[in-house]
């Protein structure tokens, strides 16, 4: 029976602790922090229940997809809904727009702000389904060690029509004028982390996911995920470490020989580490044993980090939806200021998510809960002064576009960002959500799931392919198990 180590008990940790359980290896996944999740965790405070990262559950067959995995569904874990109105828009010019889940109320609401667009919108579309059941079924799966892997006549064939050289925000400008329109189809790009003149129009899936396959919600806060994943591995065998960060991989011979943490020595077969990508590289193996040099990382195009807020609030806040974007002010300044200058924002957009809207368990009776985010430069130094400066915009910003003031009514409040994102994950510039999807660190052209000098080390997470995300993450760590199993011919259920 083969030992594994797994380093990191986010999504992709934990998917891959339990391919390699299930395939009947020795899984010890030891992880840092006191609760597994990674960047997907929950705490309570004052009664509310805030998630840490991630809200929007997107692409549901990803998940069932795993649960099936393992001989569950996703109703075996919580109970997923499909949030109506999926999310809205605030403008600058104080239109809302409301973002119907129902497809046909969805193309009214086009052709009301652009006569044409909902043609325009249903073509645009059908080449999202494409891509999202070609990248499905075709890339995603893929370890993608090497364009060899890719070197197929159906994957070729499907190559041209991805649409990898055109960009994102080429492909849209060219079926739609109206400005706001535009801006909605380009959000999804947002959580891909580079600008949609930067990103390849083969991200058109990500629309095809958001208004197709719909917004969902899982009763309990997004960190019900990880805590189904977390069943199923204990379940399977694995054994759980928390509290206990990983110091140091040692090497002998062009393998791991050790695995040492604060208070133990472990052996193993193979590691797959789940922990952040550059962290596992740059603090846990010595020199002669990394695979990229600083100076390849420090060229890397990171996703933003985030400035959070989580913020209980003593009444009910009418106006807001679960989700809600406010494009009130210059995009173009904003991802200027983000992926150009790198420089704290001034007139940032931002995000809210009011999850109390659907999930009464998240907050008090009667009252709400808030969390802000606002997409910041990767690796841009922490202010705390500047954190407030930026809270109270936000709360001017929400007075003046609906009318909602939340100045006397906070009960809870606490930040999050760059340094916490460093000092609680590990994370490379304090990144949110990994590395930027650019044409250039697409599929083979990412930092290898295979590391080039350590044989028995592999990487998963947001770092590595397919990328970042909780759908990606989570099918990282499964691609990366395979990968291990396959190597060494063992069975891949
Ligand atoms: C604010 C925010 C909002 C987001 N919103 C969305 C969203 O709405 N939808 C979406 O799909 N995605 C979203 N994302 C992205 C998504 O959360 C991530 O892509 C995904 O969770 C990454 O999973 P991972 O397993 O790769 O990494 P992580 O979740 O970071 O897991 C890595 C784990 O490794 C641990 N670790 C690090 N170093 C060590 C060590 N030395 N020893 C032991 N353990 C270690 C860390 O503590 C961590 O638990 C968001 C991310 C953030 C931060």
């Amino acid at each position: 029976m083969s030992k594994a180590i797994v380093i990191g008990g986010g999504f992709a940790g934990l998917s891959a602790a339990c391919f390699l359980a299930k395939a009947g290896c020795d899984v010890t996944l030891i992880e840092k922090n006191d609760a597994l999740g990674g960047r997907c965790r929950a705490f309570e405070a004052n009664g509310f229940t805030f998630d840490m990262g991630p809200s929007w559950y997107w692409m549901p067959d990803v998940f069932e997809r795993f649960y099936q995995s393992f001989g569950y569904t996703t109703s075996d874990f919580y109970e997923l809904k499909r949030l109506d109105p999926s999310y809205q828009v605030i403008y600058e010019d104080g239109d809302i727009m409301s973002i119907p889940a129902t497809y046909q109320e969805l193309l009214d609401l086009f052709e009301s702000y652009e006569s044409g667009s909902s043609k325009q919108l249903e073509r645009f579309l059908k080449d999202g389904a494409y891509k999202y059941e070609i990248g499905m079924t075709e890339f995603v799966h893929k370890p993608s060690l090497s364009i060899t892997e890719f070197l197929d006549w159906r994957v070729m064939s499907s190559f041209f029509k991805m649409d990898l050289f055109k960009s994102i925000a080429k492909e849209i400008r060219s079926k739609f004028r109206n400005p706001k329109l535009i801006q909605l189809l380009e959000f999804p790009v947002l959580f891909l982390g580079a600008k949609p003149e930067n990103t390849p129009a083969l991200y058109s899936l990500m629309n095809y996911a958001d208004i197709k396959l719909g917004t969902w919600y899982p009763m309990g806060g997004m960190a019900e995920i990880p805590k189904a994943m977390t069943k199923i591995a204990r379940e399977l065998g694995v054994k759980i470490k928390l509290n206990e960060a990983v110091k140091e991989l040692r090497v002998g011979g062009g393998a791991i020989s050790s695995v040492i943490t604060e208070s133990k020595t472990y052996k193993a077969d193979v590691v797959i580490s789940a922990a952040d990508y550059h962290h596992t590289e740059t603090k846990l193996l010595s020199e002669p044993h990394r695979s990229y040099s600083d100076d390849y990382w420090d060229k890397r195009e990171m996703a933003p980090s985030s400035l959070l807020f989580y913020v209980g609030i003593d009444r009910k806040v009418d106006g807001l939806q679960h989700h809600n974007l406010f494009f009130d002010t210059d995009f173009d300044r904003h991802a200027h200021q983000i992926y150009d200058t790198h420089e704290w924002p001034d007139q940032p957009l931002f995000y809210v998510c009011c999850p109390s809207k659907t999930d009464p368990s998240t907050a008090p009776p009667d009252q709400e809960n808030l969390f802000f985010l606002i997409p910041l430069a990767a690796g841009i130094p922490d202010d705390h002064v500047k954190r407030e400066a930026l809270f109270n915009i936000l709360v001017e910003r929400l007075k003046k576009r609906m009318g909602i003031d939340i100045t006397d009514h906070i009960v809870y409040k606490r930040s999050f960002c760059t340094d916490d994102f460093v000092s609680v994950y590990n994370s490379f510039k304090g990144n949110a959500y990994g590395l930027a999807n650019t044409l250039m660190q697409t599929a083979f052209l990412k930092p290898k799931m295979q590391s080039k000098k350590v044989s028995n080390l592999i990487y998963a997470g947001q770092l590595t392919t397919p990328g970042p995300g909780v759908p990606p993450s989570l099918i990282s760590g499964e691609v990366a198990a395979k990968y291990f199993l396959t190597k060494t011919n063992k069975e891949v259920i």
